[in-house]
């Protein structure tokens, strides 16, 4: 049974009408810059914009085209939501050298940006892409679910300035009974497809979605899973009992980071390019102090 104190939000696709009200409302409240500039984001034929994350955007409305068979509307739009899915089992937490980023009782996965090195471990282990890297401060930025909304006894700012009630929070086991009742309700209007993302996925998601047309058609993937990559960084971890920095420079020795759904494979040591001299420096040294420890016991 879920834990009672568990929260989640339930976004409905088949509710939302795209308005992107909820990207706005989440760039304000956590003051996160938009291009100002005319014509700074190139128009690429979609409503989509940005057309991804990135380190000031946590939340991107995505919209697919699909055939709909009917001769007198051919076109649908499945409209989706793309942001932190706050997993039960989060591989970015798992794989985090600092420990910025934790986990709470009620499911939320947020972070602490002071801790945070750069390494982008977190954006190797994610099977949803989510975390980005934000060269301006050379921290991570991701949904923390407005936890500072929800420590105030408020609620997220995208569901507080939803109109047509696409977003709700509340309790995950009332979430999810709500997504079963409107999926349910669209099956009967003939949307066979209709299913609720997120009741099993990850161990259990925080953001649950209602897809009308299934979850491939939001480009949600079919059983994600832990990055293994994630098991090699615990065990490094374990195994050498170093700093933070050292257990970075020596997993970008060895790994190689898997790929994201969405983005093309990258190394770690392209990912290192990120980082800042400081952290290239303050990894070196410690590596170097830790290779010449280890030479001194043999
Ligand atoms: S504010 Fe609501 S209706 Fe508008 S895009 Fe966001 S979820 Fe959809
Ligand atoms: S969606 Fe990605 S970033 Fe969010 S909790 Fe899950 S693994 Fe972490
Ligand atoms: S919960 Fe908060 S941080 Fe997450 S997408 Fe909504 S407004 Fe943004």
């Amino acid at each position: 049974m879920a834990n009672k104190k568990e929260v989640a939000i339930l976004f409905d696709s088949s509710h939302c009408t795209g308005c992107k009200g909820c990207q706005v409302a989440c760039k304000q409240w956590n003051v996160l810059p938009a291009p100002l500039e005319k014509n700074s984001i190139k128009f690429t034929g979609s409503y989509q914009s940005p057309a991804d994350l990135n380190g000031d955007t946590r939340l991107v409305m995505t919209f697919a085209e699909h055939e709909s068979g009917n001769k007198f509307q051919p076109l649908n739009f499945a409209i989706g939501r793309r942001s932190c899915f706050h997993c039960t089992d989060a591989g970015c937490v798992e794989a985090c050298s600092s420990g910025a980023l934790y986990k709470t009782p009620e499911g939320v996965v947020a972070f602490d940006s002071a801790k945070c090195n750069g390494c982008t471990y977190c954006e190797s282990a994610c099977p949803f892409d989510v975390p980005r890297f934000r060269p301006t401060d050379g921290t991570i930025d991701k949904c923390t679910l407005c936890l500072d909304r929800l420590e105030e006894g408020g609620i997220p700012a995208c569901v507080k300035t939803c109109q047509p009630e696409a977003l709700c929070f509340g309790p995950r086991d009332e979430m999810i009974a709500k997504g079963r009742q409107r999926v349910e309700f669209l099956k009967k209007k003939g949307f066979a497809k209709a299913e609720l993302y997120g009741e099993k996925e990850m161990g259990g998601l925080h953001i649950l979605s209602v897809c009308k047309h299934g979850h491939e058609a939001y480009g949600l993937p079919t059983n994600p899973t832990v990055n293994p990559s994630v098991k090699t960084a615990k065990l490094m971890r374990t195994v050498t009992g170093v700093g933070t920095a050292a257990v970075v420079a020596g997993l970008a020795v060895s790994l190689i980071a898997a790929r994201g759904y969405r983005r093309d494979e990258v190394t770690i040591e392209e990912a290192k390019k990120h980082w800042t001299p400081e952290q290239r420096e303050k990894a070196d040294r410690e590596v170097k102090a830790l290779l010449e420890k280890e030479a001194g016991n043999h």
